[in-house]
């Protein structure tokens, strides 16, 4: 099953579950999973300070943007 971590928790979360609530916002090439309305409020009012603190980016698939780049995006 396919699952994704929370940025703003870091809690596993399965992405179809959330897809279903809603609880996800694409930025920047990516999509994000959030376990909660709640987390994914977070997010959307400090996305950089979620994307740039933890292993979030090392952990997805290859080809994805690197925070650097994203940095400039959001400028
Ligand atoms: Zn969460």
């Amino acid at each position: 099953m396919r699952t994704a971590i929370d940025p703003v928790c870091e809690q596993e979360v399965l992405t179809w579950w959330s897809t279903v609530r809603g609880l996800y916002l694409d930025m920047a090439g990516n999509r994000f999973f959030f376990c909660s309305r709640d987390c994914q409020r977070k997010f959307e009012n400090h996305p950089a300070a979620y994307t740039m603190a933890e292993d979030y980016w090392r952990a997805s698939d290859d080809g994805m943007p690197q925070p650097e780049e994203i940095e400039t995006e959001w400028s």
